[in-house]
């Protein structure tokens, strides 16, 4: 029975003093150990949402529950420990010298005893490829090396929740690989619930179910799959179809067997050859 760790219910959010909802009547489920991708054009109300998970706004009506935790000012806290976020620019998200002790200043704010904190900074580094990185200074690092730095100071935190705020948006196609490959390794390995906000359709389609907003409203829920048999309605929203998941498509219609709705570059020339 899949167990639910973040509920959404008929939420609307304004900006104060405006008067057009960001968020109107907005509803979702997220279940333990899921992949759940919401996606929209700018503007349409993504990073909102995430901040409301971050306990950064509260809805005007409706209800958002986190771990069975009504988000409130009482709560808030307890969430935010609940929930870790990674955000858009790697640059703007280390405050160690090193990559051990940018790992562990979450750990340290957190009051973890110091004996255990060096072995979960380890175990947090090793779960993203990086361990051997340790005493790197991070800004030497590539983009996507970065960004799983990032991901490892959440982890070292054990979260029930990852989000991911555009987190591969400035990344070389290269970087983006790595890091959403060490995103799905953390769901499938940790059993780790992963919420990616993102305009990229391709990074959408590694996960479990997608989300699509359209100025503040749910446009539609369902599977990779079944999303993006909308093709004409998503390209109408502003999003873009990433020529990999066309090609996927036009695949799977020629008889062409894949396992998932998204296949990289190299699987396609392989499929192909
Ligand atoms: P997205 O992340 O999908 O690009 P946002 O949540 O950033 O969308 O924005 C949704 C809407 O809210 C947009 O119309 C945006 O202009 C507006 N908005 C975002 N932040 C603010 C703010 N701090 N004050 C007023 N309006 C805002």
């Amino acid at each position: 029975m899949p167990e639910e760790i973040i509920s959404i219910e008929h939420v609307y959010f304004r900006y104060p003093g405006q008067d057009p909802y960001v968020l109107n009547d907005i509803s979702l489920s997220v279940q333990k150990g899921e992949w759940l991708a919401i996606v929209g054009h700018n503007g349409s109300g993504k990073s909102t949402l995430a901040k409301m998970l971050n306990g950064l706004h509260y809805p005007e009506k409706g209800n958002v529950t986190v771990d069975q935790l009504p988000l409130s000012e009482e709560t808030v806290w307890e969430i935010r420990k609940r929930i870790g976020m990674v955000f858009q620019n790697p640059d703007n998200q280390f405050v160690g010298t090193t990559v051990q002790d940018d790992v562990a200043f979450g750990l340290e704010n957190s009051g973890v005893p110091q004996e255990i904190m060096a072995e979960r900074v380890k175990d947090a580094l090793e779960r993203v490829n990086m361990l051997s990185f340790l005493d790197q200074e991070p800004h030497h690092l590539s983009g996507g090396q970065k960004q799983r730095v990032a991901v490892a100071g959440i982890i070292a935190i054990i979260p029930k929740v990852i989000i991911l705020d555009e987190a591969t948006s400035m990344l070389d196609p290269k970087g983006r690989q790595e890091v959403l490959e060490t995103i799905r390794e953390l769901k499938d390995k940790l059993g780790l619930t992963v919420i990616s906000i993102t305009h990229d359709l391709e990074e959408a389609s590694r996960a479990d179910r997608m989300i699509v907003l359209n100025k503040g409203e749910v446009f539609k829920k369902g599977k990779p799959i079944e999303i993006f048999q909308l093709e004409d309605e998503l390209v109408e929203l502003g999003l873009d179809i990433p020529f990999t998941i066309k090609m996927t498509k036009k695949l799977t219609q020629l008889g062409f067997n894949f396992p998932n709705t998204y296949i990289t570059e190299e699987e396609l020339v392989d499929a192909l050859w």
